[in-house]
């Protein structure tokens, strides 16, 4: 390993290019080389333009790369005296994979250094201006995944018997079940909720109503991935704006002709 070597773990934000670190700046500008994950806004690429940028995700119709491949390349570019960023959405280390990349750097002992980002999920909350914690509504957030590695139920009654806001990552292939499991577990079907898809880009969309009626509006509105599933009472705090209002209007008469039937 030659004296310059580094890898940085980067955490690039949620999606609006102002909202990165000072420091994933300064990381970006030294970067010989960036591994860049799809989650990530391609404008940020514009602080790199000398570094020679790999991509490593699977959207856009491409297999995503084998994230032991991922791990060898960092250690690889490292051993040959690179300056590599790993630039990955959100923060490297909340549903990123960050960690098994930083466990192969260690195991090789190659340099590294951790920056954190602004993870999606918080940030879809305060792009809504609802508040993750508020005193006298909660005591906690919880950041849990919709989509489990073995296919394994969540623990709804735990999360449930939290009383904390949910705040679900991969969620929405899996939302009739998260709503169902909720209720089921013993949360209101009243319980406000929301699905922000595309946080803080230009083209988000955001939709509040409640846990019982969410999957049918994120199917008709046809929300989908990248999307941030909230649940709780906060959530009555987000900000309505004229599209949410005409959703709320329409799961009314929705509602109404289901309850008639
Ligand atoms: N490390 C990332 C999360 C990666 S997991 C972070 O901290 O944000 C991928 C999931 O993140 C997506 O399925 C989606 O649930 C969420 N996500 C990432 N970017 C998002 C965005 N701009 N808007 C809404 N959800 C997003």
């Amino acid at each position: 390993m030659t004296a310059t070597a580094k890898v940085y773990l980067v955490g690039a934000g949620p999606g609006d290019p102002e909202l990165i670190t000072l420091k994933a700046l300064k990381a970006l500008q030294q970067a010989e080389v960036v591994l860049v994950d799809d989650l990530v806004n391609p404008a940020l690429l514009a602080h790199c333009p000398q570094a020679r940028i790999v991509p490593v995700g699977k959207r856009g119709g491409c297999k995503s790369t084998p994230q032991h491949f991922i791990n060898r390349m960092l250690v690889a570019l490292a051993a040959q005296g690179q300056t590599v960023v790993r630039l990955k959405g959100g923060d490297p280390f909340v549903f990123g994979r960050g960690g098994e990349e930083m466990l192969a750097l260690r195991a090789a002992n190659v340099p590294y250094e951790v920056i954190p980002g602004l993870t999606s999920g918080l940030s879809a909350c305060a792009s809504m201006e609802v508040p993750v914690t508020h005193r006298g509504l909660n005591h906690g957030v919880t950041l849990i995944t919709g989509h489990t590695q073995d296919g394994e139920p969540l623990p709804w009654a735990a999360l449930v018997a939290t009383q904390t806001t949910l705040v679900v990552y991969m969620g929405m292939q899996h939302l009739p079940e998260i709503s169902r499991g909720l209720i089921q577990a013993g949360m209101s079907p009243e319980m406000p909720c929301m699905v922000v898809e595309n946080c803080t880009r230009p083209q988000q969309r955001a939709v509040v109503s409640s846990l019982q009626a969410m999957p049918y509006l994120a199917h008709t509105q046809q929300l989908k991935s990248p999307a941030i599933i909230v649940v709780g009472e906060v959530v009555t705090l987000a900000k309505t704006t004229q599209q949410t209002q005409d959703w709320q209007d329409q799961l009314q008469s929705w509602l109404s002709v289901a309850n008639a039937a």
